[in-house]
């Protein structure tokens, strides 16, 4: 019984995309197999949890990757959970991960451009295309009887076949039917270099079958010949369980590419073996570029969960503080049950202790960057110094460590490069605040008449123009002992910093134009809770300010958007 099926349509525009474009690094096909295989591997082991006949008689799980010179093909094997019919249909068919959505909407047309959002994505099963122009996969389900194997090819135009297979292995064989170009796959050592680069800290054993020279017959050159013997040709280690002295920064880069789908190295990596109550692994990277929907809050948390390194969960927000979203990495802990639910995960006392433990790491990564790498740190700035300060309202425990870690603009810099601690250091004789503006945009705080009699002193006013400024610094009161105050708020008491010439001024002026004040209070009885006279200004004849206490325009503005 075999049927013919179409792709779905943006698998068909996918592959057609791979398989023309100008692929800038073909070799990572191989990756992505391997990776798959490894899921694949991940899934029966995490599936045997609860039925061990699973394993059938084969437990030992591995990958291995053979070559057929004489057929010119590469076969990719794994004794993972395989794939029933149906499955083979619906996921190799069909574009079932979002990631590849996304990147399906993102692509422009312009062929320079998607192939560098191939790289960036990494688009899995469908990147043996670059390579091959058959792909032939043969699979068996977990579980399922021999008679009931699935064998799926496609030439990678609009159409794939499926064929019920007889089949005794359990899992999967994808061989890849090479293009011309493309023959130079069939050796070893270049095998070997591709897995070493990209596949070494796959935990799993990936094998080749071991060669040896074989001297020619009769005047023939010699050549290499297989031996029928397996080795196993990568380190077979989940990375973050070696010591640390033995990884290079190149290796965590390569991991962290792996499992971001970025293209660029991180901007800082830590790995820690945490022992103690709770007793847990942690790999984690700060990524060198923001991700485009950084702001949404409900975005996928990038941390791994592992138990005993079996792959339990992606995206397990409970390890990490929301605002701490951007961080990527792995977590793998000894106390958590196999079966541990992402309900679970909420509740457990060991999960709030690793959340905690791995905060603080990330905290000592960016509290390091600030202190010996300023041009690292500026990218972060950059990058997530807007997310970072969400944390004042949402991290109490960290309030402190976090406002040591931002950086404004001020009425005095141009780069937003000023923290709280320089500004006090900068303070007048005098001045007994840490003052701030918030705007919809720099120009528009820089430009605004609040500011008029804090040049004139020489007083500096911080800045702030994020979206998050107004609703974070609602948790911020003070900073080492100093208090903020927003130069927008109530009659600005300069305190000592205002002569006594001025604070007479003042009050005259209060006495002096009552009868206008008291006019234009009535005229604006409807707008605004009070007139006053002011010194705050120098050249501007007028501005609005907010009552004490009050929330802010900016902010009003801002929950107004947001339909509130
Ligand atoms: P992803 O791995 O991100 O899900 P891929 O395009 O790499 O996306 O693979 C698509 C799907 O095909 C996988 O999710 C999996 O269901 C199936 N698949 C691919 N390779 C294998 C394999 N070796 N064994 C079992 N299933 C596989
Ligand atoms: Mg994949």
């Amino acid at each position: 019984m075999s049927k013919t099926l179409s792709f779905q349509a943006e698998v068909a525009q996918l592959l057609k995309l791979v398989t023309h474009s100008l692929y800038s690094n073909p070799e990572i096909f191989l990756r992505e197999l391997i990776s798959n295989a490894s899921d694949a591997c991940d899934k029966l082991r995490f599936e045997a949890l609860n039925d061990a006949g699973l394993y059938e008689t084969d437990a030992e799980l591995k990958v291995r990757v053979s070559f057929d010179k004489a057929a010119k093909t590469l076969t990719i094997t794994d004794n993972g959970i395989g794939l029933s019919q149906q499955e083979a249909i619906d996921n190799l068919g069909t574009i079932a991960k979002s990631g590849t959505r996304d990147f399906m909407a993102k692509l422009s047309g312009d062929q320079k451009n998607d192939a560098q959002l191939i790289g960036q994505f990494g688009v899995g099963f469908y990147s043996g295309f670059i390579v091959a122009d058959k792909i032939t996969v043969e699979s068996r389900r977990a579980g399922l009887p021999a008679s009931q194997g699935v064998r799926w090819s496609s030439d990678g135009t609009g159409e794939f076949e499926v064929t019920e297979i007889e089949r005794t292995e359990r899992g999967t064989s994808i061989t890849l039917h090479l293009k011309e170009d493309s023959l130079d796959y069939l050796n070893a050592w270049k095998l070997k270099g591709i897995i070493n680069k990209y596949s070494d800290h796959i935990s799993l054993p990936i094998m080749m079958e071991k060669e040896e020279w074989k001297e020619g017959e009769n005047d023939q050159p010699g050549e290499m010949a297989k031996t029928g013997d397996w080795e196993t040709v990568n380190q077979a280690a989940a990375l973050w369980t070696r010591a640390k002295k033995d990884i290079t920064q190149e290796q965590y880069d390569e991991f962290y590419k792996q499992i971001s789908y970025d293209s660029q190295a991180p901007l800082a990596t830590t790995h820690n073996r945490v022992e103690g109550a709770t007793e847990y692994t942690q790999l984690l990277f700060i990524p060198a570029k923001a991700p485009m929907d950084m702001f949404n809050r409900d975005k996928a948390a990038g941390v791994k969960l592992y138990v005993k390194r079996v792959f339990i969960m992606d995206d397990a927000q409970a390890l990490m503080p929301t605002y701490l979203r951007f961080v990527k990495g792995v977590v793998d802990s000894s106390d958590l049950p196999l079966n541990v639910s992402r309900e679970l995960l909420q509740e457990s006392r060991a999960v709030k202790a690793i959340r905690e433990g791995c905060t603080k790491r990330v905290l000592s990564m960016i509290e390091d960057l600030a202190a010996n790498d300023a041009e690292k740190f500026a990218t972060f700035q950059a990058e997530f110094g807007a997310v970072l300060k969400e944390g004042l309202g949402e991290d109490f425990a960290n309030r402190d460590r976090l406002a040591k870690l931002l950086r404004f603009t001020s009425s005095t810099t141009d780069t937003a490069t000023v923290s709280f601690a320089d500004y006090k250091a900068r303070m007048k004789e005098g001045q007994d605040a840490i003052y701030y503006i918030t705007a919809d945009t720099l120009a528009a705080a820089k430009s605004s008449p609040q500011l008029e009699i804090f040049r004139k002193k020489g007083i500096e006013v911080l800045l702030m123009a994020d979206r998050v400024d107004e609703w974070a610094l609602n948790y911020l009161h003070e900073f080492d002992g100093t208090p903020l105050q927003s130069v927008a708020k109530g009659a600005v008491d300069l305190g000592k910093l205002q002569d006594e010439d001025e604070k007479k001024a003042a009050e005259e002026a209060q006495t002096q134009f009552k009868p206008m004040l008291d006019k234009l209070k009535d005229a604006l009885k409807d707008k605004a809770s009070d007139v006053r006279a002011t010194t705050r200004l120098v050249d501007s004849p007028a501005c609005l300010v907010v009552q004490d206490g009050d929330m802010s325009t900016q902010l009003a503005r801002m929950l107004k958007q947001a339909g509130q």
